[in-house]
């Protein structure tokens, strides 16, 4: 399969060559098909295989189908990542991907970095939101912004942030979230809590293993 095949919004697809990727990695041949026909996803995979792009092109694509309403009333999709490192990447990545769009905006929201700034930019209204969960949590808890228009998660390298001791958090996002969403869960290993996770938030996923 090839992008050209994925009937993607033509800024996406424009960013994708400017980009100079020309074809999908297998994980994003298997996982992109699905993302973008809507349905849930748990994907085995590890750094390295392209699972970036792989779900965060659907999430651009995504976003850009709900009605437009003012982003002041909280970001379409969210992703939950490990590490500062890795949120960063993540990130970049879908700025990538957005750059021709006029008006998507990303934020990132970890910790070890200004609290106040983060507070305006989320106030200021965002498309994605790109998190590492406890500080996520922290700016949820001060009202700075909001689940209830989140229609797209994604969980990156969900056993190591089970591994870092951030289920409670994992746990309040998904609990919290509207009733109509997609989620995406990629793990590099399926320990059992990870299964159990799945089980309770995931609506009859499509499994990938690369
Ligand atoms: P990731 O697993 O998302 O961290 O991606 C690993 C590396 O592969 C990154 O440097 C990406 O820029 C690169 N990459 C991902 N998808 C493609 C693709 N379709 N064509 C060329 N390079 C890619």
């Amino acid at each position: 399969e090839s992008f050209e095949d994925m009937l993607l919004h033509p800024s996406i697809m424009k960013d994708i060559t400017y980009h100079g990727y020309t074809r999908p990695t297998s994980i994003q041949a298997q996982a992109m098909t699905v993302a973008l026909s809507g349905r849930d996803l748990l994907g085995c995979a590890q750094t390295g295989s392209g699972k970036t792009a792989a779900f965060a092109i659907p999430m651009i694509q995504h976003c850009l189908a709900q009605s437009p309403i003012w982003r002041g009333d909280g970001p379409l999709a969210l992703v939950l990542a490990p590490t500062r490192e890795l949120a960063q990447q993540i990130e970049k990545e879908v700025k990538c991907f957005s750059r021709s769009l006029e008006c998507f905006r990303t934020a990132i929201v970890v910790g070890g970095t200004n609290i106040a700034d983060q507070r305006s930019e989320l106030r200021a209204g965002v498309d994605v939101i790109v998190a590492t969960p406890g500080r996520f949590i922290d700016h949820l808890q001060q009202g700075n912004t909001s689940l209830s228009r989140i229609s797209f998660i994604v969980l990156d390298e969900a056993d190591r942030m089970l591994d870092m001791g951030f289920e409670p958090q994992i746990r309040e996002v998904l609990h919290n979230l509207p009733k109509r969403h997609q989620t995406l869960l990629f793990s590099a290993t399926m320990p059992v809590e990870i299964e159990i996770l799945t089980q309770e938030y995931l609506t009859t996923p499509v499994q990938i293993k690369v």
